[in-house]
């Protein structure tokens, strides 16, 4: 057992922004991650970071856009903080030696993304989330935080609604070990991995929402899950890999392969600019009716910016189609949407608190700003914001808490139940139920949703979670992919359950049954564990004061 102050579930933008925080005090700091240090998934952030930083974006605008981006049912009130805060984090970054581009002047280069009404992007070349990662982690390293990597929490543990403490698994080793801790924040990002298609990473299985739901943590808008447009279509291997919102935001062009630009029958306004999910939305009607490449999708063609600007603006993106054998300056991209983003996720007051004491989030895992679709840039920015608030807070609050001792039956129930995948004599690979399980998320509670798809959906999983007991551990990664797959199976039937609840469209969650956004839907859906059942309710959006 490890008792520490502070523990930080994940090692991304939002949980080592919030470590720097929490170091500040005295306390003990740790954050424990899947993978090694500075690898987090919010590397692989390309476009930007929106923020009001230069005329002629205002925070109000900022604001403005970042609700009409999420059709209104964001809550406005941490929408305000966010935008408002968003400048002096911008500066912390600079401060941990962050390069954002800059134009000839000196000042800041930004840029206008989907549904942006003013330049709010902020960015570094296409490899933003890299750039800013490494100066959280050369801050959080001159902080003192202690980062434990190769780790994988398994439960977290609470009591009468007072977190104690995490197991997790040592994925070099096998063992495993508890750390009892006065507060924990979890950061574990998104759960793409959910989707067939996704542009996320490997470790992004979603059981951050799953641990906060088995504590009893409320969830919110979990029905609301963002498809970029625009993710690699061609070949197997990259497919879903993601093309930044800059190409288009760049003179990028969407086309059908009857040479159409398409955008100008869905969004005649803002075009390729329009918000994600009606990009998204169209691309998926174009292949669906008839107008698709054979590898289900359009293109995306941005041959008109030049190679020099391709080079300057888009690097990453240049490289890799070059490593697929496509020169984006002379040939078109083909893309297809692949899911990006959560909206969705643990309920948190401005301070990143839950109703449990001395548990927080932060980052992807919380509901906070998106609304129904997330505006292209707000991600990264929300990480920093709350993040800050949550180290600030968590610090104050585990100064007085105690520890409280955990059961060792709960924890010796949670040992049984980790090795029980190992000690089966036979059984399946945990890669056959998640292939079922993104293939039915995929089809049939995806970019375009109806009643009976999404009952089948719920079928399929209710009928893999009957198998789980079938699934074999062979080594410590296939441990790890059973348990990642037990808790992804939870989060699928809250994403569906909450899907099948909103009988309206709005942003991401579009219905073919009830294609109208209707107004007594601005409202939000809470799904809280109670008596071991999902417990459902409607709640009315928090607006600004
Ligand atoms: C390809 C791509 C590009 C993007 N580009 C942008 C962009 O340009 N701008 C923008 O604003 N947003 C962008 N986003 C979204 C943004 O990157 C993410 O929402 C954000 O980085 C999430 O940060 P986070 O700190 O919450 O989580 P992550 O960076 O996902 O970190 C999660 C951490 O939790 C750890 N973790 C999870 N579960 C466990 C467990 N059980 N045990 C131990 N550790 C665990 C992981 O190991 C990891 O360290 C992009 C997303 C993708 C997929």
């Amino acid at each position: 057992m490890q008792s520490v102050d502070i523990l930080i579930i994940g090692g991304g933008g939002a949980g080592l922004r919030a470590a720097i925080e929490a170091a500040k005090s005295t306390l003990n700091v740790v954050i424990i991650s899947k993978e090694a240090f500075g690898h987090a998934h919010t590397e692989k952030a390309m476009g930007g970071i929106n923020v009001a930083i230069k005329a002629p974006a205002t925070p109000e605008q900022h604001f403005q856009d970042t609700l009409k981006g999420g059709w209104h049912i964001g809550n406005q009130k941490l929408v305000d903080i966010f935008t408002r805060e968003m400048p002096d984090r911008i500066h912390d970054l600079v401060s941990y030696g962050v390069n954002f581009d800059r134009l000839p002047d000196g000042s800041f280069y930004t840029w206008a993304g989907g549904k942006q009404s003013a330049p709010l992007n902020l960015c570094a070349g296409d490899y933003t989330g890299r750039e800013m990662m490494h100066g959280l982690v050369t801050e959080t390293q001159q902080r003192g935080v202690t980062f434990i990597a190769d780790h994988y929490v398994t439960k977290l543990f609470a009591s009468h609604r007072h977190i104690q403490g995490a197991l997790a698994l040592n994925l070099k080793t096998g063992s495993l070990v508890f750390f009892q801790a006065k507060a924990i924040i979890l950061a574990a990002g998104g759960g793409g991995q959910l989707y067939k298609i996704t542009s996320n990473e490997p470790s992004n299985t979603a059981e951050g929402y799953a641990f906060a739901y088995d504590l009893g943590a409320p969830l919110v808008d979990m029905e609301f899950v963002q498809f970029h447009p625009t993710g690699m279509a061609y070949p197997e291997s990259v497919r879903g890999s993601l093309i930044t919102e800059k190409v288009r935001g760049h003179k990028g062009k969407l086309l059908n392969t009857k040479g159409e630009r398409f955008m100008k029958r869905y969004q005649p306004e803002r075009m390729e600019l329009a918000g994600r999910d009606e990009v998204a939305r169209a691309i998926y009607t174009e292949v669906k009716e008839g107008r698709g490449t054979k590898h289900g999708g359009v293109y995306l063609d941005v041959r008109e910016l030049g190679k020099k600007d391709i080079l300057k603006l888009i690097p990453d993106v240049y490289e890799k189609f070059k490593s697929v054998g496509v020169d984006i300056s002379r040939e078109m991209m083909e893309i297809t949407p692949t899911m990006h983003h959560m909206m969705g996720g643990v309920k948190i007051n401005e301070w990143g608190q839950t109703p449990i004491a001395g548990f927080f989030a932060v980052g992807e895992v919380t509901c906070s700003i998106h609304g129904a679709n997330r505006l292209g840039g707000n991600s990264l920015g929300e990480g920093q914001v709350f993040g800050r608030r949550a180290g600030m807070k968590v610090a104050v609050f585990a100064k007085t808490a105690r520890q409280s001792a955990v059961s060792k039956k709960d924890v010796a129930a949670e040992v049984d139940r980790i090795t029980s995948f190992k000690k089966r004599a036979k059984g399946i690979p945990f890669r056959d139920i998640r292939k079922i399980l993104k293939k039915t998320m995929w089809d049939n509670c995806g970019i375009v949703r109806k009643k009976a798809q999404m009952e089948r959906a719920l079928m399929d999983i209710v009928a893999l979670e009957s198998r789980i007991d079938e699934m074999k551990a062979k080594d410590i990664l296939d441990l790890q992919g059973c348990l990642e797959t037990v808790e992804m199976l939870k989060v699928a039937q809250l994403i569906t359950t909450a899907a099948l609840m909103r009988t309206e469209s709005r942003g991401a969650h579009f219905r073919e049954d009830y294609p109208e956004m209707k107004a007594d839907w601005e409202k939000n859906i809470l799904l809280v564990k109670k008596n071991g059942d999902i417990h459902k309710e409607v709640v009315p959006t928090i607006k600004r004061s």
